[in-house]
């Protein structure tokens, strides 16, 4: 049994983390603000003993003193939507934050997983993207709070690794989605299935040609943890390579929901990307892993879930 610091791990990505360490028998000390987060996403924990929840602010402080065997750094807004609403909280969490995990890590001498994103790739010229592509990234833009924060935070991590000898494992996370999104979380799956349950217009920016390549959850994280494991500095890519734009996306979920909904046409928010599409020949190679849910699969669970908890109540 291991003792892993989940750092954000009552937030989406961070819950499915704590739920997979406690699953196969390993300890987790849950730290969370709950600015994001919730504590719905990990009630079902609360009574295990290997469980334990900490209210704390990682860009404050993180002062464990029981030795702990890794580091996972899952805190921040990812939703455009909310690194928007958190701009100066985004960008204290992705510097102080990060840097308050690497001290941790370095006392213990711990490995330390930093979630990075594909957005350090911003609106790319290469496609698919492979690790070695610098990027091409707005710096001053609304998005660049989350953007330059997390790019902040892999060159932070290559310091330590450099200067201290970190066992740090930089993961570039691209877009994930599954149950325990919130209904009003703001990105496009979790927009479109809500939506299309209420009955109500799908949203889509722009005119829909934009790409992304969706993980679901469990894929996402059974890479992080798998990334988390090995000697492997990265960074590296975890995502699902299939490919789609939001018109198909739109389609998909209208059609397998049932819905009525008919599909309405947004301004296009500043910066977005227009393409977006993992190369995971390292994560294939270095870690032996691989996506095993594709969209149409992922989407029925996701649909399964947002029904269950009622999502789609009002206004259908
Ligand atoms: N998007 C959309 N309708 C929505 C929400 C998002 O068309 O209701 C688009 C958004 O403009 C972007 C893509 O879907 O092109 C993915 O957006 P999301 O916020 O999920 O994640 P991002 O990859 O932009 O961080």
């Amino acid at each position: 049994m291991k003792t892993y610091v989940v750092v954000g791990g009552a937030g989406f990505l961070g819950s499915h983390m704590c739920d997979l360490l406690i699953d196969r028998g390993d300890a987790v000390l849950c730290v969370d603000n709950l600015v994001t987060g919730a504590k719905a996403n990990i009630e079902h924990l609360q009574p295990h003993e290997r469980f334990t929840f900490i209210e704390n602010a990682v860009s404050l402080s993180l002062d464990i003193d029981e030795p702990i065997d890794a580091v996972m750094n899952l805190a921040s807004p990812a939703s455009p939507k909310d690194y928007f609403r958190f701009p100066i909280e985004t960008l204290d969490v992705g510097s102080l934050g990060t840097r308050n995990c690497i001290d941790l890590a370095l006392r213990n001498d711990a490995p330390m997983l930093m979630a990075s994103t594909s957005e350090v790739y911003g609106d790319p010229t290469v496609h698919p993207q492979t690790e070695d592509y610098w990027g091409n990234v707005n710096p001053i833009g609304v998005r660049s709070v989350y953007d330059e924060a997390k790019r902040f935070s892999e060159a932070l991590i290559m310091a330590f690794v450099r200067e201290h000898g970190l066992r740090g494992r930089i993961a570039r996370i691209f877009n994930t989605y599954g149950p325990r999104m919130k209904p009003d979380d703001g990105r496009v799956v979790s927009n479109f299935v809500v939506q299309a349950l209420r009955g109500d217009p799908i949203t889509i920016y722009g005119d829909g040609s934009q790409t992304r390549s969706f993980c679901f959850v469990q894929d996402e994280i059974a890479g992080l943890v798998a990334l988390a494991d090995s000697n492997v500095v990265g960074p590296v890519n975890i995502g699902n390579p299939g490919e789609f734009t939001i018109s198909e996306l739109a389609t998909m979920v209208v059609d397998m929901t049932g819905s009525r909904s008919r599909l309405v046409y947004e301004p296009l928010p500043s910066d977005d990307p227009t393409q977006r599409c993992p190369d995971i020949t390292m994560a294939k190679e270095l870690l032996g892993w691989e996506p095993t849910v594709d969209l149409a699969e992922g989407l029925q669970r996701t649909i399964a879930y947002f029904s269950s908890i009622d999502a789609g109540a009002t206004g259908n």
